[in-house]
């Protein structure tokens, strides 16, 4: 439980970072709020040369709206998302979910920024984020680009990002009047990380859903945005009946994870029920 030898760097500012990431390559690696990557390191799965902490930049700080975005620094914690006024009144979805992530302490430590490049493919964000739309903005040597959340995730743990950029903040569209957005998660009992997640966000107009997202986590090897569900209840009326009817489409066609939490037929089940609670929740 003891890392191995690396040396740490602190950077004052985003410039210096990525001068020191575009030095150093994979050899060296962002420090957040160090709740995934110190474990990992504790136990060798990871052993860079050097840490470059970063859970101090300023520039990474900071909840905002702007226009019809929210503007989410990297380095804001689960907890400052969680009780954020802003986030509750524009996206509470992104309140509901970071509400559910581990305990104090790691709601206190761990990052938005972090979990996003940990990519963990039971952690929370994932889903939230594509559900909603969200654009994850990096800056590097080549200079700054967008990803939707969409792209952003491309496997197991792993994600667009290149070794030389850093995450700096995500851009998230605010929920209008007629969007109703829900998280439910079905929780792994000691980390609370979710061995099925589901994240919907629907426009209702005249009780019929006018267009819907559905995202899932924990349920594949990685996130996942789920189509069938979307068109099975897209222009529907939003009734136990119809509700039901999409929800049996879950996860269809996705490679089901198996471990010793729940089986693939016991994630599968779930992933239809935590959509059909999602779907009922954005109903009432
Ligand atoms: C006991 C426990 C329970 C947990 N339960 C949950 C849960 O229920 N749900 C859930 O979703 N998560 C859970 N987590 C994970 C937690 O949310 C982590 O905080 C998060 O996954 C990583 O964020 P961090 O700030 O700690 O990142 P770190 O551990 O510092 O870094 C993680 C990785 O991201 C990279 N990184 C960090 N910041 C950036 C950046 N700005 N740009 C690019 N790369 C960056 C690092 O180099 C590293 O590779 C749990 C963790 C623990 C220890």
């Amino acid at each position: 439980m003891i890392p191995a030898e690396f040396s740490y760097h602190r950077p004052s500012t985003l410039d210096e970072v990525i001068s020191l990431l575009s030095e150093h390559g994979d050899d060296a690696k962002l420090l957040s709020g160090g709740h995934s990557l110190i474990p990992a390191m504790k136990m060798r799965l990871n052993q860079p040369g050097m840490l470059i902490d970063i859970g101090r930049l300023s520039e990474l700080n900071g909840i905002k709206k702007e226009g019809d975005e929210l503007v989410i620094g990297a380095n804001s914690t689960h907890a400052s998302i969680a009780h954020s006024e802003t986030i509750k009144e524009h996206l509470p979805i992104m309140a509901e979910a970071a509400d559910l992530i581990g305990d104090v302490q790691v709601r206190n430590r761990g990052t938005i920024g972090g979990s996003l490049a940990h990519a963990d493919p039971s952690a929370d964000w994932p889903a939230v984020m594509i559900a909603t739309n969200a654009k994850i903005v990096v800056k590097g040597s080549k200079g700054e680009r967008s990803i939707t959340a969409e792209d952003f995730f491309m496997g197991f743990y792993m994600t667009a990002l290149e070794e030389t950029e850093i995450i700096t903040h995500i851009k998230v569209p605010v929920a209008g009047k007629n969007t109703k957005t829900s998280y439910q998660k079905f929780m792994q009992p000691a980390s609370r990380f979710a061995i099925v997640g589901c994240a919907a966000v629907v426009t209702i107009k005249d009780g019929k859903c006018e267009d819907a997202r559905i995202a899932f986590t924990g349920v594949s090897d990685a996130p996942f945005r789920d189509t069938g569900v979307e068109d099975a209840i897209r222009s529907k009326a939003l009734n136990t009946e119809n509700i039901e009817a999409a929800a049996t489409k879950a996860a269809a066609g996705q490679d089901i994870v198996s471990d010793h939490f729940a089986s693939e037929e016991y994630r599968l089940h779930l992933a239809k029920v935590y959509v059909r609670k999602a779907l009922s929740a954005v109903a009432e």
